[in-house]
């Protein structure tokens, strides 16, 4: 069931792939129990369930911005990952859950992933006749060039789809590299949040007097707002990462602004305040 959120007149909606517990071990690579302790308040039952396990949701948002309409982030597709065994050929509904939610691949006028780990690409290509090919054939990809160039000269992490569900889309002819603070429309723009990987966006959503954010991986559950020190397991740069998180808590934090996870389970918005000395996340429903 897509979830949807009207921004000023930027339309979103939310299309999951999957959802699926995952352990803060599993997450981060020092998670401090009592930080969890601390929270329950507002991270149960939405972001964390009675036995400390965490929700995780892969998703893309679908935004419809001034006759446009741009998909953030692909998820993980139906394909072979060598090294992940259980994110191989999910033989997810995806495209039928983006159908359902009134878009055909057709449709979409604009793909952009906030960076090129496998989780956000995957629905980028697809395999048809033995050979991957974009799923959307009208759309213009567009790509962060300090993102590509990086994973193009054949650094090691989680990008490890880039060779089908990257390149086939820059040898289609469908990819632009843009800079990290490209406007995508007169309300929609990137902004720069590296760390988690060196080229890693947020996309910023401004219409109408109203404002959200789509965080991409810079933090993967709500709880790094309160511990942005905590280091997800893929960051690339821990400490860029880290302070990316603080400037992106300073910057969005008690500002009324709806900041969308790409990771977040529920609705996957809300705000993030900060009252009587910490800071809490609570669900927009
Ligand atoms: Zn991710």
């Amino acid at each position: 069931m897509a979830l949807t959120t009207q921004v000023g007149d930027v339309k979103v909606t939310l299309v999951r792939e999957t959802l699926q517990g995952v352990s803060a071990d599993g997450l981060y690579v020092d998670p401090e129990p009592a930080v969890f302790d601390a929270n329950r308040d507002w991270l149960c039952p939405e972001f964390m369930d009675e036995s400390g396990e965490l929700p995780l949701s892969i998703h893309a948002l679908v935004l419809e911005s001034q006759g446009q309409i741009i998909m953030v982030d692909t998820c993980i597709g139906n394909r072979p990952i060598d090294m992940i065994p259980q994110m191989s050929n999910l033989g997810s509904g995806f495209l039928d859950e983006l159908a359902a939610a009134g878009y055909e691949p057709e449709d979409i006028d604009v793909v952009l992933c906030t960076h090129l780990h496998f989780d956000h690409v995957g629905w980028n290509t697809v395999l048809v006749d033995g050979q991957w090919v974009p799923t959307f054939p009208n759309a213009r990809y567009l790509f962060n060039r300090t993102e590509y160039e990086y994973w193009d000269s054949g650094a090691e992490g989680a990008a490890i789809t880039f060779g089908d569900a990257v390149r086939p889309v820059l040898e289609a002819g469908l990819a632009d590299l843009v800079d990290s603070d490209h406007a995508v429309t007169d309300e929609i723009r990137l902004e720069p949040t590296p760390g988690h990987t060196p080229g890693h966006v947020s996309v910023g959503i401004s219409s109408s007097g109203q404002q959200a954010v789509i965080t991409g991986d810079l933090v993967h559950h709500p709880v790094q707002f309160v511990a942005p020190e905590w280091v997800m397991t893929a960051d690339d740069d821990p400490d860029r990462a880290s302070a990316t998180r603080v400037a992106f808590r300073e910057r969005y934090g008690d500002s009324g602004i709806l900041i969308f996870g790409t990771h977040f389970a529920g609705p996957s918005c809300g705000h993030l305040s900060h009252t009587d000395g910490r800071w809490t996340f609570t669900a927009h429903h």
